[in-house]
């Protein structure tokens, strides 16, 4: 099975899609890549909902993408006794070390570094920002305050400190079991939350040891200064704009989403953008305009993939929300100016022969009206080369690695492809057409143009550039 679309979609599981048939619901609405996220749930029922998904995987014999999410030092509360509770402007409201469950007057912040750090004065922001409670006392072990902006506050939402540094690393005892975990599981991606500093990566990626490709989740005033380099010590970046918009001031989150797609393009790293996509639908069976116009932003943007967060995992329309972004994708992908936006973003090549090589590529797609490029690469590194072009056309990434071919899914217009390696260069025509036809991307007559590193079997640089006729078996040209 194909998607009509090139933007990719991920989506987090969580307790409203973790039976097999929602998982496959979702993936037959667009799901390209699912997000296991870390910070909810046991690894038990990760693995489980792991192991649907490698289940669905061999059902419908296409990869599918994992991204293992580790919550990073993220600060939450802890639990209420008997459910969510409302906070109105001018309440008092405590934080403390207390493990007992909360309830209208206090509730568990389970972080001494946090009442370390603090200043009376200091806000501390609840949920993405939602809410804000400004702290009159505190002690080692306690914080009282006064709500500023009130709200519903429910289990384990996330606090933010903006403007307070605190001394916590990148990864916590949990990532590191739970990055252990992942790798155990064979996750495709580590998703590491939080980066400050390019030596965040060095180190998760020190951890990973090639085990999996690591994304760095962009949500930190710091990882915007060191944006450049962090992109390019990371395989993929993510805007996470839920955090992002509580560090750094919301109205900046536009323009800085439209920077950080720009420097993941322009080195050819995967950029996914994040969070309340379609925020609306947790609760309703179609999103607000706003919504819908921001999905497409994100695709004139040029962003690889979108993801649903609580739409997904959480929500009580997961299928419909994934449904609407599958859909709003599609339209936008038709129309012209998309596709002018992405030129106008067009990086050059680099002085490599795989960028010259892929560059042609896709001018001569565009010359002869391919249906599609076919890349032969084992490690994935071409076939994201040619994701960095944009092409005009699918492109099919034939790899015999499925740890690749998985990888593969995050990335922009690539539909990979588990194939082994060709015996000749007639074989890897033949068999890039015989694949162009079987997974419904040509027909008899179509053309295709397809780029591999030669003489076969010798690893190294794509050098190789073939545009081949498809007439059921394959035919110089
Ligand atoms: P989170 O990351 O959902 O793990 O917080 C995404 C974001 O911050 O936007
Ligand atoms: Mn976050």
């Amino acid at each position: 099975m194909r998607r009509r679309r090139l933007t990719k979609i991920v989506a987090t599981l969580g307790p409203a899609s973790s039976t097999p048939a929602v998982i496959r619901a979702l993936y037959d609405a667009g799901v390209d890549v699912f997000r296991l996220n870390m910070s909810h749930g046991s690894q038990d029922e990760q693995r489980a909902r792991f192991q649907a998904i490698r289940a669905l995987e061999s059902e419908i014999g296409r990869p599918i993408g994992v991204l293992v999410d580790l919550q990073g030092p993220k600060i939450r509360i802890g639990a209420f006794a008997d459910g969510p509770i409302a906070l109105a402007t001018g309440d008092p409201f405590r934080l403390d070390l207390d493990k007992t469950p909360g309830d209208r007057t206090r509730v568990t912040l389970p972080h001494p570094e946090v009442f370390a750090g603090m200043e009376a004065g200091t806000d501390l922001l609840l949920d993405d920002g939602r809410m804000r409670l400004r702290v009159e006392e505190f002690g080692r072990d306690f914080a009282q305050t006064r709500v500023i902006t009130g709200g519903p506050l429910s289990d384990r939402k996330g606090v933010n400190l903006p403007r307070v540094r605190l001394p916590i690393g990148p990864l916590t005892d949990k990532d590191r079991r739970d990055l252990q975990f992942g790798l155990d599981l064979g996750a495709d991606w580590i998703a590491l939350s939080f980066v400050q500093h390019p030596d965040d990566v060095a180190e998760a990626r020190r951890l990973i040891a090639g085990r999996a490709a690591l994304l760095s989740k962009i949500e930190k005033p710091s990882a915007i200064e060191w944006l450049n380099e962090i992109v390019e010590a990371s395989d993929a970046v993510m805007i996470a704009r839920g955090d992002l918009g509580v560090e750094i001031a919301l109205e900046e989150v536009p323009s800085l989403q439209k920077r950080i797609v720009g420097v993941a393009r322009r080195n050819g790293k995967p950029v996914v953008v994040a969070t309340q996509m379609l925020e609306s639908m947790i609760g309703a069976p179609a999103p607000t305009r706003a919504e819908a116009s921001d999905v497409a932003t994100a695709v004139y943007d040029g962003a690889d993939a979108l993801m649903l967060s609580a739409e997904t995992a959480a929500g009580s329309y997961p299928v419909e929300a994934v449904a609407m972004m599958n859909r709003v994708i599609t339209v936008v992908e038709r129309d012209p100016r998309q596709r002018r936006m992405l030129d106008d973003d067009q990086a050059d090549p680099e002085r490599t022969s795989a960028d010259a090589i892929t560059a042609a590529a896709r001018q001569v797609a565009r010359t002869l009206h391919a249906a599609a490029i076919a890349t032969y690469s084992v490690s994935g590194t071409t076939t994201l080369r040619a994701a960095r072009e944009r092409p005009e056309v699918p492109i099919l990434g034939l790899t015999p690695s499925l740890a690749i071919a998985r990888r593969l899914a995050l990335a922009w217009g690539v539909h990979s492809v588990l194939t082994e390696d060709a015996h000749s260069f007639d074989d890897m025509i033949a068999r890039a057409c015989r694949v162009a036809v079987a997974e419904g991307f040509a027909e008899p007559g179509s053309r295709i143009v397809i780029t591999a590193g030669m003489p076969v079997g010798t690893p190294g640089a794509t050098n190789t550039l073939h545009a081949a006729w498809v007439d059921g078996g394959a035919r110089r040209t």
